[in-house]
């Protein structure tokens, strides 16, 4: 958090997040060095004391049973039953009294913060005068560790002062007698203009110095870790001499966050949410495997034995699909009593088991008695799952497969980076300026800058041809 403050009410002070001290001088000297900045700001609500919260008041929100993990190699997951539970409440009328009445006390309208918060996440009083007709808005509590009593008031951030804070906390369900534990604030820090980066993640004016997280303008645990990885692989690399490792928009959401940061820039913290990619089937969890490990392979981050399991998985996951392509399920009495009792209409003649997948009433898991599949086969709940979605949707899939592939030609086409275009004659003077000042790597690239038209990727595919400098070499 570079020369970050934290803003409550009319006060502001230098200071990091949770108690921490802000970075102070490094921002100051990278403006030195040439590099832009912005300021932005985030903020956080307060945390309440466990067993000063009446939950009878509140709605229990149970966690799930699903099978999810962000690694496909966990294979221990806590039963449902010993999950810790979340609490639904909604603000009430005298919350929102209470915040339209203090209104000019909150940091946030007092005129005290400058820096651009994150649209998907803002302040409760924000909420209140944008969404001024909803007469409530969700909150949930939520434990931050079984080791702490400590609960987070989720959908509560704020920058009022203490006692406003302590009204508005005791205004709603539940809370009446509620302890604070920390009060909510807001904080603003500088970034560097992502702009400024390579989709490699280095510095364009200063090569060598690679940058990732919150610094380039990110907010997230996830968005940080996915760049920090991304930008140590490149790091490494640049050391080894090798060519820099670029994930595709249509191979995975960081390499949608990437191309969306060094691209189109920010104005305010970005998030990486699921809509900022137009290849959504494409990106799959249950397919993150498939699009990605051989590369962390290749890389030296997966080890043999767990690139091993994955060669199985893959192995395991084509001979079924080739089976459930190539089985016709016979028209017979079991089949018939299997599809009537789940709502299904009965056979006629034969069919071929794909197809009959398709039918939206019908699951992979029991539909696989009428299947023989060879015993060695491990039938796990993600290899089912895998399969089912890419029976069910895959001529979806495919016509997302084939637009991608469309647009990969355009990746394919290389521009130089010392390409001068004050010398390309046919360019508007907005896309000259932005190709100058992005120095797309690919002609995809540079067709989703904002304000570079087709006619400007006509004339530079056409000047990259002529002057016969479109290495086709595909990244
Ligand atoms: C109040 C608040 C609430 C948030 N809540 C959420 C949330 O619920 N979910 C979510 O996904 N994200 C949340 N975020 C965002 C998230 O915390 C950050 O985006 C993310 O932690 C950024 O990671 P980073 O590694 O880029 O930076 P940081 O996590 O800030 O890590 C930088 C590290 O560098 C160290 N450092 C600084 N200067 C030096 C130096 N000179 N030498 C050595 N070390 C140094 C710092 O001590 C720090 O450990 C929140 C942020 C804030 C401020």
């Amino acid at each position: 958090f570079m020369e970050a403050q934290i803003l409550r009410g009319h006060h502001a002070y230098s200071g990091g997040p949770d108690g921490e001290k802000p970075s102070l001088g490094l921002s100051p000297n990278l403006a030195k060095m040439g590099i832009e900045l912005f300021r932005l700001k985030t903020g956080t609500p307060p945390r309440i004391k466990r067993d000063s919260i009446d939950f009878s008041k509140m709605t229990p929100q149970t966690g799930t049973d699903a099978k999810l993990a962000f690694s496909y190699d966990t294979d221990t997951f806590v039963p449902l039953e010993e999950q810790e539970l979340c609490y639904l409440i909604y603000t009430q009328p005298e919350t929102h009294r209470l915040i339209n009445e203090h209104l000019s006390d909150s940091a946030l309208f007092s005129g005290l913060v400058t820096g651009v918060g994150p649209r998907y996440c803002p302040s409760i009083e924000d909420k209140i005068v944008r969404f001024a007709d909803k007469s409530r808005h969700q909150l949930f509590l939520e434990p931050e560790s079984r080791e702490t009593d400590s609960m987070y008031l989720q959908g509560f951030s704020t920058s009022m002062p203490e006692d406003i804070q302590e009204q508005m906390v005791h205004s709603l369900p539940g809370l009446e007698q509620a302890v604070i534990l920390k009060y909510a604030y807001a904080i603003e820090y500088d970034a560097l203009v992502p702009t400024q980066f390579l989709p490699s993640l280095e510095l364009k004016k200063w090569p060598g110095l690679f940058g990732a997280g919150q610094i380039i303008g990110t907010s997230g645990y996830e968005e940080a870790a996915g760049l920090g990885l991304m930008a140590g692989i490149n790091a490494v690399r640049k050391i080894k001499n090798l060519a820099p490792f670029i994930l595709r928009r249509d191979k995975a959401y960081i390499g949608v966050m990437i191309d969306d940061l060094v691209t189109k820039g920010t104005l305010e913290p970005y998030r990486l949410l699921s809509s900022r990619a137009e290849y959504r089937l494409l990106l799959r969890h249950d397919n993150a495997d498939l699009r990605l490990r051989e590369m962390g392979y290749e890389l030296g981050l997966i080890n043999e034995e767990r690139y091993g399991r994955f060669l199985k998985k893959n192995e395991d996951l084509r001979t079924i699909f080739q089976i459930i392509n190539n089985t016709t399920i016979r028209n017979h009495k079991a089949i018939n009593e299997y599809l009537v009792n789940l709502g299904s209409q009965a056979l006629n003649g034969g069919i071929n088991a794909a197809e009959l997948l398709r039918r939206p009433e019908i699951d992979l898991r029991s539909l696989l008695q009428f299947v023989s599949i060879p015993p060695e086969i491990d039938l796990s709940d993600t290899l089912i799952e895998q399969l089912e979605v890419m029976i069910k949707y895959e001529g979806y899939i495919q016509k997302q497969d084939k637009q991608a592939q469309k647009i990969i030609k355009q990746e394919s086409i290389m521009i130089p980076p010392t390409l001068d275009y004050a010398m390309l004659d046919g360019l508007a003077i907005e896309a000259r300026q932005k190709l100058a000042k992005i120095q797309p790597l690919t002609i995809g690239q540079a067709s989703r800058i904002s304000g570079v038209n087709p006619s400007d990727i006509a004339m530079l595919v056409l000047y990259l041809k002529r002057n016969s400098i479109n290495g086709s070499t595909s990244i």
